[in-house]
């Protein structure tokens, strides 16, 4: 049995995905979304030469040479003078506001004394001093957020500031999930025997919407080939369709039947990968389709090694990759029989800073007692061996 190496399955994966087309939308709904173009400053910031401090608008060169400076009025944040200022005059002012034309500098209020409606310098104030002239910080047409930049807070309030309103993004994926299984009960229905409770839908959804995408959720599908053909077909009118179980080699797994009937063509099947082996992957015109096999633990470790990258790189994000981050382990940990394996780890970080991998003490596909005791999974390459305690590994954090 061939099984393609995790990182040759990425690759397949990431050769199938390309970029959904931009739409424009509020800066209050940018956060997290890809920039399509380059985004740019309305206006320049500051828009007009302001105060930086409260004191005193006046032409430099007078506080050189007039002994005191007649206060022919005051400036507030917001207003903008009537006329200019005259050579021997001086006119209040507080930060942000507009410095009057005439004026070339702010004679700090702590730098003056103040004498009725006269302002003494203490001493000579250069040009510019308290200053923040029009455009230094943002120029008009500056980018602010160049095309394929995720969008942060840092971003979108540099775009606020400069007068933006909206923002070109890639479209957000419709990602529609499928469960497959006779047994499956919904989530809190009351036990029956023989069958069990549902959760890889709502895992799909947590993890797909937390990815940025619109998620919907079909009802489960019995294992049955008729069935199974039409939910499919169903769940095929978005960009992802990610199918829950049934993709194995048992009698009652209609899942890739079901597929290949409905015109979606086979990219690969079966990862050297534990949880996950039978992981399928194929597409129908621009519709990317997982097959993810139903134990819990499998659709959560394949979810998080392509079928998140894969949505991250729809939405724009082109460096998008399965998010390894780097970690040690604090025990011996070894892979299972030949296959690059995840195992549940706690993942905190070490006095060093390094994330330490202490994987749970039970392992196994179905074991989500063991996942909720997890951060994340520790990789443990297959072929590797034992690997000691202190080993440098790859984790995937939740
Ligand atoms: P399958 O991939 O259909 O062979 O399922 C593998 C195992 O995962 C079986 O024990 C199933 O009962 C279980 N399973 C399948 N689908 C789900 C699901 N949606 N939620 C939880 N467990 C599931
Ligand atoms: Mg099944």
């Amino acid at each position: 049995m061939s099984l393609l190496e995790i990182e040759e399955a990425w690759e397949r994966v990431a050769a199938c995905v390309a970029p959904l087309p931009a739409e424009t939308v509020a800066l209050d709904l940018a956060l997290g979304r890809v920039a399509a173009e380059d985004a740019v400053s309305a206006v320049d910031l500051p828009p007009f030469d302001r105060s930086a401090m409260d004191g005193f608008a006046v032409r430099a060169a007078d506080t050189a040479s007039v002994p005191a400076l007649q206060v022919v009025g005051e400036l507030a944040a917001g207003d903008v003078a009537p006329s200019p200022l005259l050579p021997g005059t001086a006119i209040g002012i507080t930060t942000g506001a507009a410095l009057p034309s005439g004026a070339d500098a702010v004679l700090r209020i702590e730098d003056a004394k103040v004498d009725g409606s006269r302002v003494t310098p203490l001493g000579p104030v250069a040009v510019g001093t308290a200053v923040r002239y029009r455009g230094e910080d943002v120029a008009r047409g500056a980018v602010l957020a160049p095309a394929g930049c995720a969008l942060g807070v840092q971003h979108v309030t540099a775009l606020a500031s400069a007068g933006v309103a909206s923002v070109a993004v890639y479209r957000r994926p419709a990602v529609h999930v499928l469960a497959t299984g006779t047994e499956l009960l919904e989530i809190g229905a009351p036990p029956e025997p023989g069958r069990i409770h549902e959760s890889n839908r709502l895992t799909l959804r947590m993890l797909a919407e937390r990815a940025g995408a619109e998620v919907v959720v079909h009802p489960v599908v019995p294992d049955e080939p008729a069935a199974t053909a039409e939910a499919v077909e169903a769940g095929l009118d978005g960009d992802v369709l990610a199918v829950s179980g049934g993709v194995s080699v048992g009698p009652h797994d209609h899942v890739k039947p079901a597929l290949q009937q409905r015109g979606v063509e086979e990219v690969f099947w079966r990862v050297r990968l534990k949880p996950g082996k039978p992981l399928w992957f194929g597409r129908r015109g621009a519709t990317l389709v997982f097959g993810l096999p139903g134990n819990p633990l499998s659709t959560v470790a394949c979810f998080l090694l392509f079928v998140g990258p894969a949505l991250r790189r729809l939405q724009g994000d082109a460096a998008a990759a399965p998010p390894y981050v780097p970690a040690r382990l604090a025990i011996p940990a070894r892979p299972a029989d030949g296959r690059t394996t995840l195992l549940t780890a706690r993942l905190e970080r070490g006095g060093d800073g390094v994330l330490e991998a202490t994987p749970t003490e039970g392992q196994g596909s179905h074991l989500t007692g063991a996942l909720a005791a997890s951060d994340g999974f520790v990789v443990v390459p297959h072929g590797a061996g034992e690997l000691p305690a202190g080993s440098a590994v790859d984790a995937l954090l939740l």
